[in-house]
């Protein structure tokens, strides 16, 4: 029996301890991001406005396409399977225009992304405008960041309740007008609002708005950067889209560095200061709750509100505007190489300025002509060619189409008077939206005729045909040929439609049968 001696201890810790132990869940921590102003600031209020208008009037916007087809200028009628865009009418055989521009966004994207980084998640991305627009609302109700925390930290009273009811119902009555504007691009919008509002709409248009209510609410006012951080794959995409010369928000270390807030103390000490006074303004106003001087990170959009912020402090302190800019890596790395001696030396504040004070001439400067690279090139090239293949296909494309089956059985007749009848079923596709007379006719096969069921004209080489509007129209067509002029077993001709009007013409290259004995 071995004594208590002799036992060995081991020198083990239990590194997932109770009492160690992190939870796997971290509770959010609230965002409570500061009113931002300045150039970047304005642009974002700009695009804002631009693409909520679009969003919200563009339902209303009417579009004369004469009494046959509907007069709104943006619809998407699933009901007749149609998509109308202004002057543009899209069938569904036509849908290869909607892919073509879903390429095309797709690598609009990527240029975008390759040259100027994330300027879509910080300015246009549908979640970053939304959320702006909610935090506007939080603003305008609970006041700016410092009210806003204050409130979040009192107790629940009349105030605070009364506040918090008047946000969140605004938010509601956002998402609510955010889900209606939707449907109301998939029917007549004015026709639409009344039926919403008298019960009579489709189950499917309150499910609708119902369902991005609740996602528009949940996304826009209380997810928010949550979003972005952890839902959306984009981020992550666009990390593999960026190189060394795509501008992104940068603070730029090599003049920030070493940072103080007692900047005059520390020069007095004989320190070297940079340009930050680490005052955290632009942690005050970022959306994600992130530093951007702890480097490039995922969860930055690149909203440049962090570079309103700075450059006013750069304004109040007389230097510089730029500590935080948009930047390149390359210059960045070589600012960073020449305020560090080559990455020998700590940064030194004073190796970035001239005697008098400036920052040096030697420090890279972003200049637009950095954009133009082949890697650019090759973007704006593919997404200009598919653009003007698909203007090409939009302005050439068949208005009148023709199509004819063969009957199978029987394939021909022979009738009374030894001639050869072949039955078709040619269906012609009107699609203008209004009514026109056009000219079936044959082309070839000798001596035949065609006649039309319920089309009360004697048999003919071509017969006239009325195509309602953007309809097609079905036809059983006969085509006789007299017994001695009939050939091989089989013959080719061509059915020709034709509408003298527009000169619009399509033909098909049918085949008539016959017997071999009749030959
Ligand atoms: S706003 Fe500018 S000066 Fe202030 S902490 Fe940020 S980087 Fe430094
Ligand atoms: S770090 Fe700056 S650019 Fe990035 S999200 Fe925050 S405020 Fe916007």
């Amino acid at each position: 029996m071995l004594n208590q001696m002799e036992v060995e201890r081991l020198e083990a810790e239990a590194v997932n301890s109770a009492k160690k132990r992190q939870p796997l869940y971290a509770p959010r921590k609230k965002i409570f991001p500061k009113r931002a102003s300045g150039s970047f600031r304005r642009f974002k209020w700009l695009v804002m406005l631009v693409t909520l208008g679009i969003y919200y009037l563009t339902p209303w916007l009417r579009w004369d396409r004469g009494p046959y087809a509907p007069d709104q200028a943006v619809l998407v009628d699933i009901a007749h399977r149609r998509f109308y865009f202004f002057p543009i009418e899209i069938w569904p055989q036509e849908f290869f225009f909607v892919a073509g521009l879903l390429v095309m966004a797709g690598v609009g994207l990527f240029l975008v992304t390759s040259t100027i980084g994330r300027a879509w998640c910080g300015y246009t991305c549908p979640q970053t405008v939304w959320v702006d627009l909610f935090l506007v609302v939080e603003r305008w109700v609970e006041g700016d960041r410092n009210a806003r925390m204050k409130l979040e930290a009192a107790p629940w009273n009349v105030r605070k309740l009364a506040l918090r009811t008047a946000k969140h119902a605004t938010w509601l009555a956002i998402a609510v007008a955010t889900g209606g504007a939707w449907i109301f691009y998939f029917a007549d919008a004015p026709t639409l609002f009344l039926d919403f509002f008298t019960g009579d709409a489709a189950p499917v248009a309150y499910a609708t708005v119902g369902v991005l209510t609740a996602t528009t609410y949940t996304f826009g006012g209380l997810m928010r950067e949550q979003v972005c951080t952890y839902m959306c794959p984009w981020p992550r995409i666009q990390g593999a889209m960026l190189d060394d010369q795509s501008l992104t928000v940068t603070y730029n270390d090599w003049r920030g560095e070493p940072r103080s807030r007692h900047a005059k103390k520390a020069l007095a000490a004989g320190k070297s200061v940079g340009d930050c006074v680490d005052c955290n303004a632009c942690v005050a106003v970022c959306p994600m709750g992130i530093d951007i001087r702890d480097g490039q990170q995922m969860e930055c959009i690149t909203c440049a509100l962090c570079i309103d912020a700075c450059d006013a402090v750069m304004d109040k302190l007389g230097k510089e505007r730029g500590l935080i800019s948009y930047a390149t890596l390359a210059d960045y790395n070589a600012n960073m190489a020449f305020a560090t001696a080559g990455v020998t030396q700590p940064i030194d504040p004073t190796r970035v300025r001239g005697a008098d004070g400036r920052l040096s001439d030697n420090i890279a400067q972003f200049r637009i002509g950095k954009l133009l690279r082949p890697r650019t090139f090759v973007y704006f090239g593919v997404w200009t060619l598919i653009g003007l293949a698909m203007l090409y296909a939009l302005l050439t494309r068949d208005r009148l189409e023709l199509n004819v089956l063969h009957d199978r059985n029987p394939q021909f007749v022979r009738l009374s008077d030894g001639s050869i009848r072949n039955g078709y079923t040619v269906k012609l596709l009107n699609m203008v939206p209004e009514p026109r007379t056009v000219i079936l006719s044959l082309e070839g096969l000798p001596g035949a005729e065609m006649s039309v069921a319920g089309i009360d004209q004697p048999a003919d080489r071509s017969v006239a045909v009325l195509l309602e509007p953007d309809r097609l129209k079905t036809l059983k067509v006969f085509v006789r040929q007299p017994r001695e002029q009939v050939g091989d077993a089989t013959a080719s001709f061509k059915f020709v439609v034709e509408d003298k009007a527009s000169f619009e013409q399509d033909e098909y290259v049918a085949t008539f049968r016959a017997p071999e004995k009749s030959r």
